[in-house]
């Protein structure tokens, strides 16, 4: 290696999806002699057919997944046949051939091993894994894709958060965007669900805010917060600690962070977790009546991040957060990155 890996010449360095490891996986498949050889190579551009149908009807998606160096120096991935399965599901939807996901896994593995050098030696930044799974058909007609190719390229992520801090985000709630809806495919994770959200990222930056809030519906349902899953600590109506993010009803990605803190929270047992809609108006008479401790985002690329205001319909709305810790993210933040790089055996992670 030239230069070295990210990490090593300390945070800041790295630029998320930048910078790219010596080698990639492919994996060609045909309707005619189904699925080839899975081919790690050096890392090179892709030859396609100008009619491909990825470039013309978005028959495309992917996954995003971290490998990370432990302080004992083991690389190990975190719970990732989470994103296998939710990348099986995306090709379901997209009519995409369906894959042995534990195979996959397997060849992902390869992949990081040959180039496990580009897994920065640090325990605040990681190696970016992005398998993405593409529809080849040469052809313009809007059918099933007799040929399609799935390829993972991976590179080194530099930590989101500057060490110690933990800043705050300000978000954009207009109920005139939306991301998803119900019937929709906002549950896959299709490139086609992001495109479109990058107009409205800028519409968010020239009013002053750094992500946006996506609501949905006619109760202004809060769904998600920029690509993260969306979480509200609070005191409930009937004065209990509880914990509430939106449900898997197809509106928002399942977020494999998302689950993990779920599935942290019941582990603990220490308040009420729930899995339901909340409106604005619902969100907005709690923060008024000061019921609101903490709310954040949860996703693979910041873990959690904490939201420090909200922009709607004109009025900019102070979140608490900050001021009470926040102690339920910080706990969160520090339980995940112990099992992913603090070699904590426990719950949750996947050691190979
Ligand atoms: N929502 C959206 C729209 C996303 O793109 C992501 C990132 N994959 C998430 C939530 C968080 O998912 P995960 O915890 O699996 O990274």
């Amino acid at each position: 290696l030239t230069s070295a890996p990210g990490g090593r010449s300390g945070p800041g360095a790295l630029v998320f999806g930048k910078q790219f490891s010596d080698h990639m996986l492919t994996i060609n498949w045909s309707e005619e002699s189904g699925w080839e050889a899975p081919q790690i190579k050096p890392f090179q551009n892709l030859s396609l057919h100008p009619a491909s149908s990825a470039l013309h009807y978005s028959i495309e998606l992917f996954e995003g997944m971290k490998a990370f160096r432990g302080v004992d120096n083991h690389v190990r991935l975190f719970r990732p046949m989470m994103n296998m399965e939710r990348m099986h599901r995306s090709a379901d939807r997209s009519c995409l051939p369906l894959f042995d996901k534990g195979e996959l896994l397997e060849c992902i593995k390869k992949l990081v091993e040959v180039d496990q050098e580009w897994v920065p030696y640090s325990q605040d930044a990681s190696l970016y894994i992005r398998p993405t799974f593409i529809g080849i058909e040469p052809s313009l007609g809007v059918s099933r894709a007799g040929k399609a190719m799935i390829f993972v390229i991976i590179g080194p992520v530099g930590p989101y958060f500057a060490t110690g801090s933990f800043n705050p985000v300000s978000l954009l709630a207009d109920p005139s965007f939306v991301r998803a809806w119900k019937g929709g495919v906002g549950a896959f994770k299709m490139g086609g669900n992001y495109g479109p959200t990058i107009a409205v990222q800028y519409e968010a930056l020239k009013r002053g805010c750094q992500q946006v809030l996506w609501l949905y519906g006619k109760e202004e349902e809060i769904t998600e917060v920029g690509t993260m899953n969306l979480f509200i600590y609070w005191t409930n109506e009937n004065g209990e600690r509880e914990l509430v993010t939106p449900p898997l009803d197809g509106i928002i990605l399942p977020g494999v962070t998302r689950q993990s803190l779920l599935d942290l929270a019941r582990l603990w047992g220490e308040f009420k977790v729930t899995e339901r809609t909340m409106g604005m108006k619902e969100l907005l008479g709690a923060l008024e009546a000061g019921r609101v401790l903490e709310m954040f985002g949860a996703g693979t690329a910041c873990v959690v991040c904490p939201v420090g205001s909200l922009l709607y319909r004109g009025q900019t709305i102070h979140i608490p957060t900050m001021q009470n810790g926040p102690e339920l993210a910080k706990r969160f933040y520090k339980e995940l990155t112990d099992i992913q790089v603090r070699t904590r055996r426990g719950w949750g992670a996947t050691w190979w």
